[in-house]
């Protein structure tokens, strides 16, 4: 996928929050499933902007998830 709208919303620790903002132990999110990006359109054009999102907070999901943070 290019990317989504919406999406899985997380805490800074990447774990996706339940309907009531609430982080989901064991479960994190990184990449295109990442929400609040792109909620209602796409706002800019950043060359890189969401290989570096996917890489960034990818590798800071997989190291807290690693730790069990
Ligand atoms: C045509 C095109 C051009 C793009 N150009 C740019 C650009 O110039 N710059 C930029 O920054 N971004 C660009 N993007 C967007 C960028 O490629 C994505 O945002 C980024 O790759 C998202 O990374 P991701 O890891 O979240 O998802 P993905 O790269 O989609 O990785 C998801 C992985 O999960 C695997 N998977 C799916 N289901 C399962 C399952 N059930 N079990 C196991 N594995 C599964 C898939 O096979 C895939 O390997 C482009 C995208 C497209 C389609």
């Amino acid at each position: 996928m290019l990317y989504i709208f919406g999406g899985l919303e997380c805490d800074l620790d990447m774990h996706v929050l339940d309907d009531d903002d609430v982080p989901i132990e064991g479960l994190y999110v990184a990449g295109n499933s990442m929400g609040r990006r792109f909620l209602v359109e796409k706002p800019v054009v950043v060359a890189g902007l969401s290989l570096a999102t996917a890489t960034s907070f990818g590798r800071l999901a997989g190291a807290n998830a690693a730790k069990g943070v």
